[in-house]
């Protein structure tokens, strides 16, 4: 039996992408062999990742001008690749919304000058700044966010105004979750196991002019750019299952009707949630309305013992992984793409049946 898994990552993927990689796990379409088991070399697997390319550039509107990596490292090992590519100066502006920009920041800072223009940690990165008008340092390099904000449940629902520098952004959690314009970007980066695949894969979408036109000396060869973008991410062996299971996600988005329709299905999703944490009065939202995520829902009831019953009699009752971060506390429902609307639903429910026990 299948739980609903609100885990924040490793994430739940779509039933019908696993049920479809459990039938091809033995004779991948007549090679006799599963995509495990196969060379990165072959015709079979070149035609995976040609795929996977292809549908990500279609769901995405990727213009021409950007390259598609597919890299491994996961989302935190970008925190230095972005400097050690992207800094021309030696200086970079860095937004801090969370536990994982405040890592990107302070990665940086071994590489070059970065700089902290904004935070919300004042408020336990309960909200996202107001950056319409931030102090941009003139030489920067580039500007970075991290878009949606995983541990605290916020997003930003309007980009920085980065007067004329490139943005950088990393979307781990909320990648393919609704439409883009990736032309406002020079980067866009996301660990896939959020919202896309399985752990072991990161995607990094880049503008080709940002990529340094020469090897660099005192880079490692795995984490410039251009080695990967040269090779067409396969100067080593890539992460081929990771990389399979990804395109049969892009080709599920494709069927669901694309980014539109995703972002319509977790609209829909995350009113259902808030609505009722607005309702409730026993549990409530930790983030300013504003800015509320639609992927990561954080909620506390204000009472430590009275979060850690109802995680486990969650937990009980089939919902996994409701546990919030520790840093946070409470809870926090991930309410990625693949999570069925019946999963919201009944959570609703359950804390609906909660709330009444416990008043
Ligand atoms: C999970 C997460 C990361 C870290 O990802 P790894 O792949 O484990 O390095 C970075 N940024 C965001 C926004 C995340 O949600």
């Amino acid at each position: 039996m299948r739980v609903y898994n609100f885990s924040a990552g490793p994430a739940v993927l779509p039933e019908e992408v696993l049920k479809e990689a459990a039938e091809e796990m033995l004779d991948y379409k007549g090679t006799g062999m599963s995509v495990m088991e196969m060379s990165h070399r072959s015709k079979a697997f070149q035609q995976i990742i040609d795929d996977a390319e292809a549908d990500l550039r279609e769901l995405m509107n990727i213009p021409d001008n950007y390259k598609v990596l597919f890299l491994q490292g996961g989302a935190s090992q970008q925190f230095a690749a972005i400097p050690l590519n992207l800094m021309k100066n030696g200086v970079a502006d860095y937004i801090v919304t969370g536990q994982w920009a405040k890592k990107a920041y302070q990665e940086a800072q071994k590489f070059g000058k970065a700089n902290k223009i904004a935070s919300s940690e004042d408020k336990t990165f309960s909200y996202i700044p107001d950056c319409s008008d931030l102090p941009i340092s003139e030489d920067a390099d580039y500007v970075y966010i991290c878009e949606n904000n995983t541990i605290y449940g916020t997003k930003f629902k309007e980009l920085p105004n980065t007067k004329g520098k490139t943005l950088v952004a990393d979307v781990s959690s909320c990648f393919l979750s609704e439409p883009v314009d990736v032309s406002k970007y020079g980067v866009i980066y996301g660990g896939v196991q959020k919202n896309v695949g399985p752990a072991g894969v990161v995607i990094v979408i880049i503008r080709e002019d940002l990529i340094p036109e020469e090897a660099m000396d005192n880079v490692p060869t795995m984490l410039q750019y251009k080695t990967q973008a040269d090779a067409g991410s396969l100067y080593n062996t890539p992460p081929c299952y990771g990389i399979y299971i990804c395109g049969k996600v892009f080709k599920w988005i494709k069927k669901m009707g694309g980014l539109e329709a995703m972002k319509e299905h977790n609209e829909k999703k995350a009113k259902i949630l808030y609505d009722f944490l607005d309702s409730s009065e026993l549990f409530k939202g930790t983030v300013e309305a504003k800015d509320r995520s639609l992927m990561n829902v954080p909620f506390v009831t204000g009472d430590a013992d009275l979060d850690a019953k109802f995680v486990a009699e969650a937990k009980a009752a089939g919902f996994e992984n409701l546990k919030g971060h520790r840093t946070v506390g409470g809870m926090r429902a991930s309410i990625y793409n693949a999570m069925p609307i019946e999963g919201v639903e009944k959570l609703v429910e359950f804390m609906k049946k909660f709330e009444e026990e416990n008043k």
